[in-house]
């Protein structure tokens, strides 16, 4: 006999592959970040209520644990990516994508086209290699105007508050060079044959989720309308601390899930457990996220 535990702590690469009409769609596990959840985490409940809504949950109770998922779409024409991690900047277990991504059978050149959700660091930061050199040589870059409009605006990042300086630094250190081989789309519009701009705003100004439809089947990548949804679903009038402007934000979340529960329409969250893709019912207060069965 021997002692068979693993010394380290090292998992299975993590993606997932599902078929969306035509398209194959592929959820890439960027990595893990567990922490104390700081106080006030919800600016509407309190850190008991929020506790115990997690111990309900399964999880801990004073723990904040995140999963980042990138999206993968490869819809025949083209392989899209869908927001791209923390890079390799971000904390350790994090920056996983572009191992998951080789796993995949994809190398980053083959990468066409990179869609970003909202320019907060864990969704932009991995458009870049540690050398500063794009993490996607051959891809167009596609933004949300509104984003690029409020986080590339010089005086307001030069007036921001302490607690959104880094995030005002990270979109410029991704984004600054690159000036006019990034292109801006609005909400609304169709930013690639099959991929639909949808206003998610609230999380961020400019916040975009992205509906992907393909022959008879649709679904939305709804980046962050809630952090993890196993909590944020059962109680989407919660106000987590990073919503810029909770109001609105909670007005997207609901209007979103509420939409998804009436369609039965798949939804892929960028911090719900891996592989971060499934439905909502409604249930008596809000919402239960329903995770997709492992196929
Ligand atoms: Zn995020």
């Amino acid at each position: 006999m021997s002692d068979t535990r693993s010394e380290g702590r090292a998992q299975a690469p993590g993606f997932f592959r599902f078929g969306l009409g035509s398209f194959e769609v592929v959820p890439l596990h960027d990595g893990v970040l567990s922490r104390d959840r700081p106080a006030g985490f919800v600016r509407n409940a309190s850190d008991a209520e929020v506790g115990e809504a997690f111990a309900t949950a399964g999880m801990p109770r004073d723990k904040l644990t995140l999963t980042f998922t990138p999206l993968l779409v490869h819809t025949g024409r083209q392989a899209v990516l869908i927001d791209t991690g923390l890079g390799t900047a971000g904390p350790a277990g994090t920056g996983r994508l572009a191992a998951n991504l080789a796993a995949a059978g994809v190398s980053p050149e083959a990468v066409g086209t990179v869609v970003i959700s909202h320019f907060h660091s864990d969704h932009i930061m991995g458009l870049l290699k540690a050398d500063g050199t794009s993490a996607f040589p051959n891809a167009e870059v596609l933004v949300p105007e509104k984003e690029w409009e409020f986080w590339m605006d010089e005086g307001r990042a030069a007036s921001a508050p302490e607690a959104l300086q880094a995030q005002f630094a990270g979109a410029r250190k991704v984004f600054g060079d690159r000036g006019d081989a990034v292109r801006r789309y609005g909400w609304g519009e169709e930013v690639l044959p099959g991929i639909t701009a949808v206003k998610a705003s609230g999380h961020t100004p400019g916040m975009s989720a992205l509906e992907i439809a393909s022959g008879d089947e649709a679904m939305m990548f709804v980046a962050d309308i809630t952090n993890n949804p196993v909590i944020f679903a059962r109680h989407p009038e919660w106000q987590a601390m990073f919503d810029m402007d909770p109001e609105d934000a909670t007005a997207t979340r609901r209007s979103i899930l509420d939409r998804a529960a009436s369609d039965r329409l798949r939804l892929h969250f960028f911090h719900a457990p891996f592989p971060a893709t499934g439905f909502v019912a409604k249930n008596r207060a809000g919402y239960e996220f329903l995770p997709a069965l492992w196929e």
